[in-house]
């Protein structure tokens, strides 16, 4: 019975030592998306798995701070979906990204393909999500063309008809959609079928050595014939080995994203090494 109660108190002081990590993490986090200080957007290329040459590229956040020191999105995201700052951030990297867009264009900069920009369920299922986007990408002078948001599979099947009615909307204003971590979120053959997306990403779960994964190359291969069968892009995340490009390419995949490419960068540094005249 001791060794129960001493397990009690070591996991309740583990869980009030977790909650006043996640609250001074959110008060800090709400303080950076007022300044933006500390907050910093990185891009990773997407490329044609054929060539080799940039299709697009996936907006990241990365955010150092003063007194916690450097925390990684997989830490942060949580907090601020917990917090309820997730829709706040989220705008905040959307409104970033339409400036880098519009600095780009200025400097005549070419991104050969729209700029993904990840976006939370909070944030898309808001009443004025569309309105603001579209008012903001006017203020930047933005063309609708330029953006591609990517909302997981997982949120999309908390509220499947909400989500199917938001995506309806995007896709009137011609604003591009993919679903992110395919196959991570037990979305239904006939939902895919009426969902407004342009694009499915495969997870990177399933591409972690595929070459040596014969369950992973059934599941794959399946995933890139039915998505194409519906009309839609398929793009493959994490691939870190040529063996995985190769493999990918052969199943039809021609587009991927990962380490074996470019692991995602500053924004002036992306530009200097992928953008171009
Ligand atoms: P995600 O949207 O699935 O993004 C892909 C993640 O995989 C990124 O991690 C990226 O750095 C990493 N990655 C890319 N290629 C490879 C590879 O070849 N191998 C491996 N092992 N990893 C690779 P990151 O930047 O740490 O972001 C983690 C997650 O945090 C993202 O997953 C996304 O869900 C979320 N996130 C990041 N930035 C934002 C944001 O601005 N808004 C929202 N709502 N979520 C974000
Ligand atoms: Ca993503
Ligand atoms: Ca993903
Ligand atoms: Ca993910």
């Amino acid at each position: 019975a001791k060794a129960t109660t001493e397990a009690v108190v070591l996991y309740e002081r583990h869980m009030s030592e977790r909650i006043e990590r996640e609250v001074v993490i959110a008060g800090r986090l709400q303080d950076a998306l007022t300044t933006g200080e500390g907050l910093q957007l990185h891009a990773q290329p997407q490329v044609d798995l054929r060539s080799g040459r940039l299709t697009g590229a996936e907006i990241l956040l990365r955010w150092h701070d003063e007194l916690i020191g450097s925390i990684s999105p997989g830490d942060f995201i949580p907090v601020a979906e917990e917090r309820g700052l997730i829709a706040i951030l989220d705008r905040f990297v959307i409104e970033q990204s339409f400036k880098q867009l519009a600095l780009w264009r200025e400097q005549a900069l070419a991104l050969p393909g729209p700029l993904s920009v990840n976006v939370s369920m909070p944030l898309f299922e808001q009443d004025d999500f569309v309105d603001w986007l579209q008012a903001c990408m006017r203020r930047h002078q933005v063309d609708v063309s330029a953006l591609e948001l990517e909302i997981t599979e997982s949120g999309l099947m908390h509220n499947p008809a909400q989500a199917l009615s938001v995506a309806e909307r995007l896709r009137q204003c011609g604003i591009a959609l993919a679903i992110d971590d395919f196959g991570t979120g037990y979305s239904s053959l006939a939902y895919l079928k009426q969902f407004a997306a342009n694009k499915v990403k495969i997870d990177q779960s399933f591409i972690r050595n595929i070459d040596g994964d014969e369950r992973s190359q059934t599941i794959v291969k399946a995933t890139i014939h039915m998505v194409q069968e519906l009309g839609m892009k398929v793009l493959a995340e994490g691939v870190e080995r040529e063996q995985e490009a190769t493999l990918l390419l052969s199943y039809g995949c021609g587009l991927g994203q990962g380490y074996l490419y470019s692991k995602p960068m500053p924004l002036d540094e992306f530009a200097t090494r992928w953008l171009e005249h």
